[in-house]
């Protein structure tokens, strides 16, 4: 197999002109600060889950300064459901960062991109081949696995010295003349055509050089070093119901659904007399009627998280016992403004 950066980019460009996605919402009226919200809500998201987020994010903060300017529970609000509230937050740290730093005009340079939270190498270069159509390489999961077969690698692509080589080769074939429609292309070929598990190896413009399908390993290849299974937790939420209220408390920025709002919670599924001790002790709230709801399980990257919701209605509305900027009395029914909610406390609060 040989192959000239001139000859796969090519290949890989015919390809797009005839069977690349052109009409993705962020691939139209095309500016630095959509691309960048559809690269941050792409990491770990599939398109067609994107699409309809993307459009309510793009309708509600049309540019940078809007962006800036909302407060960060509108944007919460907005990326409720997405998960990995960080990239949320980190939109909005950029957005500030380029309101003040960069006169409120994206960066167009790998090194200055990379210093915004939430940008990383190959972030930055999506953006700058999307949005600039500079030159620059992108290593996605979609194009770590066309690379990573195309040269039949068999070195699991989770380890170190195996990225630098995909950057290596990423950079090499990245084309100088068509950059944006290059990168739109890899992602393309990965998402549709070099797919994880048995890849459409019949319609793939890289056929014939590919050594993956010459040895007959393209549906084995990429390997990676196993995973960990994930460990289980556990967490009994206490919803503290008095009227049609219920007691949020907002959770460190830092960690699992950082800077959202949710119930308080206790780990692990204890007695109801520790439950009762502990809304007395740091709620100051008497709780005497309760009732188990149904339990589910939620996962996170890391770990799952078995949800144990009990339901304690109280009769009088204790005062708020944290700064108010930190606890709130919510109404789900008729919220009185938008906050932003992770997915299980949505799920839980429609149930009731
Ligand atoms: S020939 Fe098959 S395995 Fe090789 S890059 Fe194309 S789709 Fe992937």
């Amino acid at each position: 197999m040989n192959i000239l950066p001139q000859q796969f980019h090519k290949l890989v460009l015919h390809w797009f002109d005839r069977h690349g996605r052109k009409h993705l919402p962020w691939q139209q009226n095309k500016t630095a600060y959509r691309v960048w919200v559809s690269e941050i809500m792409l990491q770990q998201t599939q398109v067609n889950t994107v699409v309809p987020y993307f459009e309510r994010f793009i309708q509600q903060f049309p540019d940078l300064s809007t962006l800036a300017n909302a407060h960060e529970d509108e944007i919460l609000h907005a990326w409720a459901g997405l998960g990995y509230y960080s990239r949320a937050r980190n939109l909005h740290k950029t957005a500030k960062i380029v309101m003040n730093d960069f006169n409120g005009i994206f960066p167009s340079d790998l090194r200055k991109l990379q210093t915004l939270p939430g940008i990383g190498q190959s972030t930055a270069g999506a953006i700058l081949s999307i949005a600039f159509n500079q030159p620059a390489a992108i290593l996605d999961g979609n194009v770590k696995r066309v690379l990573a077969r195309f040269h039949g690698m068999t070195q699991p692509i989770n380890e170190k010295a195996t990225e630098n080589q995909l950057w290596a080769l990423a950079e090499k074939y990245t084309s100088t003349q068509r950059a944006a429609d290059y990168t739109q292309a890899m992602m393309d070929l990965g998402a549709t055509c070099c797919i994880r598990g048995t890849p459409h190896c019949d319609i793939c413009p890289l056929v014939r050089y590919c050594v993956a399908h010459a040895q007959g390993m393209s549906a084995i290849l990429p390997v990676k070093k196993a995973s960990r299974e994930l460990p289980v937790r556990s967490a009994t939420f206490l919803l503290i119901q008095h009227k049609e209220k219920l007691l949020l408390t907002k959770r460190p920025s830092t960690g699992i659904w950082g800077g959202l709002w949710s119930f308080p919670e206790i780990s692990g599924l204890p007695e109801i007399k520790m439950i009762r001790a502990h809304c007395r002790q740091h709620l100051r709230i008497t709780v005497s009627e309760y009732k188990m709801l149904d339990s589910f399980r939620h996962t996170f990257s890391h770990y799952h998280l078995d949800i144990f919701p009990v339901l304690m209605p109280i009769q009088h509305m204790p005062p708020i016992v944290m700064d108010d900027s930190l606890q709130i009395w919510y109404n789900p029914y008729h919220p009185e403004s938008i906050i932003g909610l992770p997915k299980p406390i949505q799920l839980i609060m429609k149930k009731l």
